[in-house]
């Protein structure tokens, strides 16, 4: 059968509202490094997001690695602790970065990485610790905060899914040294590639600037090493027609994944969300009872028409070109039991309900 429901649908928007941002571009011939779309963007973006110090880039895993390299993360004898719960981006920018992931153990009810999981020992080995905010939940950053003061090591989050996430009335982004969006366009909000720093403090932000393009400072003089890291206007284009638009486009995904919890409530468990932050739409997880009911069930799912992902899946530290350091029994079990459903753009509540029966009806013939 023809897939009916995708398990993603990238958002766009309406093709005249972003022939109108194009139409500047070819008038200016002005196509990448700082247009002036670049600029709109990135500042209409810092101020619906709430935070300073933001700065965009070309994808979410370069945003990772131009995060390290401008924390001056260059210790690489020193491993980076991290969560085996997340996408292969955030252990593989580790990697890459010439550093050696240490994997740390999951809460089993936020699916976050467990900072009371961190031993002393690795505390003091480490530089740094990469947390990510597991389908948009915060993670415990207070704590975070708190070991970050006492054992003098950087926090970086992989932010890729907390797009508009709170904490405590404010953006989640504005904790740990440096947070990271993706706006991949399979995300909430997207510009087809592309991605984005926040910095809290602006001396970081300003040597991420130059790094990003190339190492040159404002002579033109390469004095330290960069990269290309740069959004270009055609991006930053359609960033900005789907920020036209992002409270309608999120409010429904709210609405649909608010939809799959009452009507799946007891027929899977869900992910504990943080109490002082709200569900953001980005994801719509659910906790098998096993990895074989797991097994049986998407295919049987796709019969339906309906299309999910085990996401993540494998734990990364799991993997071996990851390294495979750390013990993490329940990430490893977790990721074997989580299930994404479908949930995009232009989902109605019925394509919900139809979901859920269609879900309860393959449960029972699987029994
Ligand atoms: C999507 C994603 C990334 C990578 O972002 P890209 O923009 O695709 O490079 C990194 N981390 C997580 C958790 C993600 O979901």
């Amino acid at each position: 059968m023809a897939i009916k429901y995708p398990i993603v649908r990238p958002v766009l928007p309406l093709l005249s509202e972003y022939q109108k941002y194009i139409e500047g571009v070819f008038e200016r011939n002005w196509l990448t490094n700082n247009g002036p779309l670049h600029y709109e963007l990135e500042t209409r973006l810092a101020d619906y997001l709430g935070v300073d110090n933001l700065m965009l880039v070309a994808n979410g895993t370069l945003a990772l690695q131009v995060a390290y390299q401008a924390l001056e993360l260059t210790e690489s004898a020193s491993p980076i602790l991290t969560t085996p719960f997340s996408f292969a981006a955030t252990a593989s920018s580790i990697g890459w970065h010439g550093h050696k992931c240490e994997f740390v153990d999951i809460d089993p009810t936020t699916l976050n990485l467990e900072p009371n999981k961190i031993t002393l020992k690795q505390l003091s080995a480490s530089s740094a610790v990469v947390a990510t905010h597991v389908f948009g939940n915060p993670c415990d950053v207070k704590s975070f905060e708190a070991l970050s003061k006492q054992h003098n090591i950087k926090i970086i989050y992989d932010a890729a899914h907390a797009f508009g996430c709170d904490f405590d009335g404010e953006s989640v982004l504005k904790w740990g040294d440096a947070s990271t969006l993706s706006l991949h366009s399979t995300k909430i909000f997207h510009s087809v590639e592309g991605g984005a720093i926040v910095f809290k403090k602006e001396d970081d932000l300003i040597r991420a600037r130059q790094m990003i393009n190339f190492g040159f400072n404002n002579k033109q003089y390469p004095d330290k090493l960069g990269i290309n890291a740069k959004m270009s206007e055609v991006h930053a284009a359609m960033g900005l027609s789907l920020l036209d638009n992002i409270n309608v486009i999120q409010e429904q995904r709210i609405r649909c994944t608010e939809a799959y919890h009452y009507q799946l409530k007891g027929v899977f468990e869900f992910q504990t969300w943080s109490e002082k932050s709200s569900n953001n739409g980005a994801y719509m997880p659910v906790l098998c009872h096993s990895e074989s009911q797991l097994l049986s069930l998407m295919p049987r799912l796709l019969e339906l028409g309906i299309q999910t992902r085990r996401y993540f899946y494998p734990s990364l530290s799991e993997v071996p070109c990851y390294g495979m350091n750390g013990d993490t029994p329940i990430a490893n079990d977790i990721s074997r039991r989580i299930l994404c459903l479908p949930l995009y753009a232009n989902m109605t509540l019925e394509d919900v309900t139809d979901i859920c029966s269609l879900i309860k009806k393959a449960l029972v013939s699987l029994d």
